[in-house]
C-alpha cells in the first residue's frame, strides 16, 4: 500500500487530501498549526477570499461546492469609491455571473471536517515538516507542542505547505531547480467596517467596493455577519505609505483626504490600524514543482501570486482539477501524471502570476479612469453581441476554465485592438455604433 503525505492542512492541501482519498489511497496530512475546527474564528477578524468558478469547479468534483454556496456572498460587480464620493459600478460578468466572498478560515475548517469524515485520511496537527531527505523520501517533523523530532519515509510526497514550502527550501538546493522571488513595494492592512446596530450591512452588500487612488488602494469584501473585511494595499515607503503614517493624527489625515466616505464607516480604525500587522505580498516562481514521481509542490508552495485578480486560492484548488483529471488519464501512473501535471500546469502558474500584478494597476488606478471604464463597456457590448468572438479577459480568467497562459494570450490580442479602437477620434460619442463593432471585428479576422 503506498504511503502518501499532504504537507500542510490549508486549503489546497485539505482540498488535495480529499481527491486522494476518493481514489481509495490512505493519505496522511501533517500540519504545523493546531487543529483550526477548535479555534473560534473571531467575527471582524474573518478574512475573506474571492472564490470563482475554478474554485467552484475543483469543490464540485469532492461535491461540496453546494454546501459552501449557502455561506458564501455572491458579488456580482465592483462598486468603486471615487475620491469625490461618487460612485461608479462594473459588473463583474454577464447577467448571473458573479464571484463570491466567503470566510477563509470557515472554509478551510470545512474542508478539514468533509476529509475527517474519510476513514482513509489521518490528520496530525502541531507537525511542522522540518525539512526532506529527497533521495529516501524521508520528511523530518517537529511536535510544536514538546518540540520532539520524528522521521518517516513516504512514497509520494504533496507539498501544500505555503509560499515559504519547507520542501521547497530543500528541493531548491537540487541542481537545476530555478527558483524566483520578488517582493512588490506595496504590503497591506486587514481593518474592518463592522456591522449595524440590527445586523446589515452599511454598504451595499453583494459587490466587492474599491477605492482606487492610483498608488494604493482600499477594498471591501463583505461577510456574512453584516461586517466588511477591508484591506489597504499600501506601499511601505514614500509619501503616502505606511511608513509615513505614524500617529493616529497622521492616519486620520490621511483617510480624510484620500477615503473620506469611509471614516463615518470606521469608528474603528485607528485601533485596527494600529492593531493589525502590516504583511508584505510576495510572488514565487519555481521549477520543476516536481522530485521525479516522489514530491509535487501544489498551490502557494508552487506558485505564490499576488492576490489582485482574486486568483491564488482559485489556482490551488484548480491544481487539484487538474492533476485529478491527469492521473485520470494516465491510469493511476504516477510518473506520467507528476511530470505531465507539472510541466504542463506550470506555465499557467506563470500566466496567473504576471496577470494578477497587471490587475493590481487596473484595480487601484484604472477603474477611476473614465476612458478604461469607456473601454470596459465596448468590450461588454460586444462579447454580449459576439459572446463566441470575444470574451473579455476578467471573465476568461474568473468564469471560465481556459488554461491561464491561453487567457494571457488572448488578453494580449484584445489589448492591441482596444489599443486602436480607443485612439479612434470620437470614440466617446460612437462607441457604440456599428462602425466601431465592426472595426473591431474585422481585427479580429486578421
Ligand atoms: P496556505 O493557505 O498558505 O496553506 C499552507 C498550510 O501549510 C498552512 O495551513 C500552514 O500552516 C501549513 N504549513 C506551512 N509550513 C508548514 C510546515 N513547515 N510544516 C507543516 N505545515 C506547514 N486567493 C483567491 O483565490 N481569492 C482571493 O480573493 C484571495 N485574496 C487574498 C488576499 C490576500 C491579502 C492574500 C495574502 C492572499 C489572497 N488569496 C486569494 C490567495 C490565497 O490566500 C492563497 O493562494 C491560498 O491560501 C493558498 O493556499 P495553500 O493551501 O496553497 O497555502
Amino acid at each position: 500500500m503506498e504511503r502518501i503525505a499532504v504537507i500542510g492542512a490549508g486549503l489546497v492541501g485539505s482540498l488535495q487530501a480529499i481527491y486522494l482519498a476518493k481514489k481509495g489511497f490512505k493519505v496522511e496530512v501533517y500540519e504545523r498549526r493546531s487543529d483550526m475546527r477548535k479555534a473560534k474564528l473571531s467575527a471582524g477578524k474573518s478574512i475573506n477570499l474571492a472564490l470563482s468558478d475554478r474554485g467552484w469547479k475543483a469543490l464540485e468534483g469532492v461535491g461540496i461546492a453546494e454546501e459552501i454556496k449557502k455561506v458564501a456572498i455572491p458579488m456580482h460587480g465592483r462598486r468603486m469609491h471615487l475620491v469625490d464620493e461618487t460612485l461608479a459600478y462594473q459588473p463583474y460578468g454577464k447577467e448571473g455571473q458573479s464571484i463570491y466572498s466567503v470566510s477563509r478560515g470557515g472554509l478551510n475548517q470545512k474542508l478539514i471536517e468533509v476529509a475527517d469524515e474519510f476513514d482513509n485520511i489521518q490528520f496530525f496537527f502541531n507537525q511542522r515538516c522540518l525539512d526532506i531527505n529527497l533521495s529516501s523520501n524521508t520528511i523530518y517533523f517537529q511536535d510544536e507542542t514538546n518540540n520532539q523530532q520524528q522521521s518517516f519515509t513516504f512514497d509520494r510526497v504533496f507539498a501544500t505547505d505555503g509560499a515559504f514550502s519547507a520542501i521547497r527550501q530543500r528541493m531548491m538546493k537540487q541542481d537545476r531547480f530555478n527558483y524566483q522571488q520578488y517582493y512588490i513595494p506595496h504590503g497591506y492592512k486587514e481593518l474592518s467596517i463592522h456591522p449595524n446596530a440590527d445586523g446589515s450591512h452599511k454598504m451595499e452588500k453583494n459587490a466587492l467596493h474599491i477605492w482606487p487612488r492610483g498608488e494604493f488602494m482600499l477594498i471591501a469584501l463583505p461577510n456574512l455577519d453584516g461586517s466588511f473585511t477591508c484591506t489597504l494595499f499600501f506601499p511601505f515607503e514614500g509619501k503616502d505609505s505606511f511608513a509615513s503614517i505614524q500617529t493616529e493624527a497622521d492616519l486620520l489625515a490621511f483617510f480624510n483626504r484620500t477615503f473620506p466616505d469611509v471614516l463615518p464607516l470606521m469608528p474603528n480604525l485607528s485601533e485596527d490600524y494600529f492593531a493589525n500587522p502590516t504583511s508584505s505580498l510576495v510572488i514565487i516562481k519555481c521549477n520543476p514543482w516536481n522530485y521525479e514521481d516522489k514530491v509535487m509542490l501544489m498551490g502557494d508552495a508552487a506558485h505564490a501570486i499576488v492576490p489582485f485578480y482574486g486568483q491564488g486560492m482559485n489556482c490551488g484548488f484548480e491544481d487539484c482539477t487538474v492533476f485529478n483529471q491527469y492521473f485520470e488519464a494516465y491510469a493511476g501512473d504516477w510518473n506520467k501524471t507528476f511530470s505531465e501535471f507539472a510541466k504542463t500546469r506550470k506555465p499557467d502558474g506563470d500566466a496567473i502570476a504576471d496577470l494578477a500584478l497587471r490587475n493590481f494597476i487596473e484595480m487601484r488606478d484604472l477603474t477611476a479612469d473614465p476612458k478604461f471604464l469607456l473601454q470596459k463597456k465596448i468590450e461588454n457590448r460586444l462579447s454580449e453581441r459576439h459572446p463566441d468572438k470575444w470574451v473579455p479577459l476578467y471573465s476568461q480568467v474568473t468564469f471560465s476554465h481556459i488554461p491561464y497562459s491561453q487567457a494571457l494570450k488572448n488578453g494580449q490580442r484584445q489589448d492591441e485592438i482596444m489599443a486602436q479602437v480607443m485612439n479612434t477620434p470620437g470614440i466617446e460619442n460612437n462607441w457604440d455604433s456599428e462602425e466601431v463593432e465592426s472595426k473591431i471585428l474585422s481585427y479580429l479576422a486578421l
